[in-house]
């Protein structure tokens, strides 16, 4: 067998969407598994939709997920350059040969005739397509007499070179997830090969490459497949059909309602990202959010992205890069869409920051803490996050959780305080600083005392006295085990909480 060679050829047009980031992690998972190579080509020929910036925008989002190439733009490589405008002066010569070949034609229709066919074909509701049917009514190497043809070429006249499908034959393309897929060439358009400025289109540069640089899968979205017969076509009339990709075609990510393809306002309407990293519009100045700014863990993206078209056979959930690597099958990729689920995308997250060390979570915490001008010890941050984890969905809701750990209240939450400082309550918590004064600050020591001996043994409310000293600690009635609270916080500060808590409530009329 060939060895493997993927490719992941995103086009700098913006920010990389997160179902070409599932397109890329698929190849990468395919390629690791099969000892491969992973190779990254920048498919920048159509230079009207070029955006400054997209380019590092990939790398860098792919780098973040985990993503990693042997080849590349970024990397170089023994079969660079490996991006296409870099590339441009090979490209020429593909195109003669399919012109000397008789499977391309030189066209010279102006746009504006071009338009004003369309219209004429819409006037008739119909549509025009450059093809076997109309070729021979446009301006063209086919329909124009061979002298008029190198008198318009000899005097600089535009031209684009457009493929020659032959009349009438079935197409087909072997696909490793849909089966053959056949087409009739008479349905499709003589595609433009190359273009007037002398640069290729994505069609022959793409299929170029992939053979230049001996890629054995093409594995892509499924919005390439009606251009796949053009690529079969491309192969044999290049006759190199022997060494042509098997190809696979991804089904697409559809919006959470399974209702169409999954767009940026879909994320921007229902309350999640649509791409990696933050995007910010260098045209418009409009900002996109993206996964890592919102707090997702790269783990989680790529594998809530790995199940987004594919299972490993069975309803195994969690799993890390290099299960994937290990598990992945084409043969599991589904055809149909996979909807796009917001909440799942929360609980992956979740679930990874359990399985994130605490000292990995502190360093996401430190910027908070800085914000808040709190000066802790590592050790005492360490310890904090480990405690409260459980209760995150995203490193930003850290303060929120546990901000009483590092800063007393100044305020108390006036619906607990009526609910719970009850009359008598300052003589109560003034019995827990002394019993926190007097008994070993140890858990089982503080236990016996405070909860079996004074509340208990005197047959008081358990739930107003304890919810009125976390209040006194917390400022309101939430957090962790309360005596796991006071051991965590220390013994001063939480006496220091508590007599504030007596001096600023005081005592309540009966
Ligand atoms: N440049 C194409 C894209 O942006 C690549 C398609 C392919 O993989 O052939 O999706």
């Amino acid at each position: 067998m060939r060895k493997v060679r993927v490719r992941f050829a995103p086009s700098p047009t913006g920010p990389l969407h997160i179902g070409g980031v599932r397109t890329a992690l698929y190849n990468y998972l395919f390629a690791r598994q099969h000892g491969g190579d992973m190779i990254l080509r920048i498919e920048d020929t159509d230079q009207t939709r070029f955006v400054p910036g997209a380019e590092d925008y990939i790398i860098e989002a792919l780098d973040w997920l985990g993503i990693k190439f042997d080849e590349g733009v970024h990397l170089g490589g023994p079969f660079g350059p490996y991006r296409q405008s870099d590339r441009k002066p090979l490209y020429r010569q593909y195109a003669d040969q399919l012109l000397r070949d008789g499977w391309a034609y030189y066209a010279f229709d102006k746009p504006e005739a071009l338009d004003a066919k369309r219209k004429e074909y819409e006037a008739q509701k119909k549509t025009f397509q450059y093809d076997c049917n109309t070729r021979l009514s446009m301006e063209n190497s086919l329909s124009l007499p061979a002298d008029e043809v190198q008198r318009r070429i000899e005097s600089g006249d535009p031209y684009v070179v457009r493929f020659k499908f032959p009349d009438d034959i079935d197409i087909t393309v072997h696909d490793l997830i849909r089966g053959d897929v056949t087409m009739n060439s008479r349905l499709l358009d003589d595609k433009v090969l190359f273009k007037s400025d002398g640069m290729p289109t994505y069609h022959l540069a793409n299929i170029v490459d992939d053979h230049l640089m001996e890629i054995s899968h093409v594995i892509r979205g499924e919005e390439w497949l009606p251009s796949a017969p053009l690529h079969v076509m491309l192969y044999k009339a290049f006759g190199w059909e022997d060494t042509m990709p098997f190809f696979a075609h991804l089904p697409l990510l559809l919006k959470p309602d399974g209702n169409g393809k999954l767009s940026k306002r879909d994320g921007d309407r229902l309350g999640f990202p649509v791409f990696p990293l933050d995007w910010k519009n260098p045209q418009t100045g409009e900002m996109s959010s993206g996964y890592r700014e919102q707090g997702y863990l790269p783990e989680a993206v790529v594998n809530m992205l790995a199940l987004l078209g594919w299972n490993p056979g069975n309803d195994q959930e969690l799993m890390s890069m290099d299960e994937l690597i290990r598990l992945f099958s084409i043969e599991h990729i589904s055809k149909s869409g996979a909807k796009f689920n917001v909440e799942k995308a929360k609980w992956f997250n979740h679930e990874y920051l359990q399985q994130c060390s605490n000292e990995r979570l502190a360093d996401m915490f430190q910027p908070q803490l800085q914000e808040h001008g709190v000066n802790a010890s590592r050790d005492y941050v360490v310890k904090v996050v480990g405690m409260m984890k459980e209760r995150l969905n995203f490193p930003q809701e850290l303060w929120d959780q546990t901000h009483y750990f590092f800063v007393a209240p100044t305020q108390y939450d006036p619906k607990a305080v009526s609910k719970r400082w009850k009359p008598g309550m300052p003589k109560h918590i003034a019995q827990a600083i002394h019993i926190l004064q007097t008994v070993p600050f140890e858990y089982d020591a503080i236990h016996q005392a405070l909860l079996e001996d004074y509340i208990k043994g005197n047959e008081l409310n358990m739930g107003q006295i304890m919810n009125s000293i976390r209040l006194a600690v917390v400022g309101t009635t939430v957090g962790p085990d309360m005596i796991t609270l006071i051991l965590t916080i220390g013994k001063e500060e939480t006496i220091a909480r508590l007599q504030r808590a007596i001096d600023t409530l005081g005592e309540v009329e009966q």
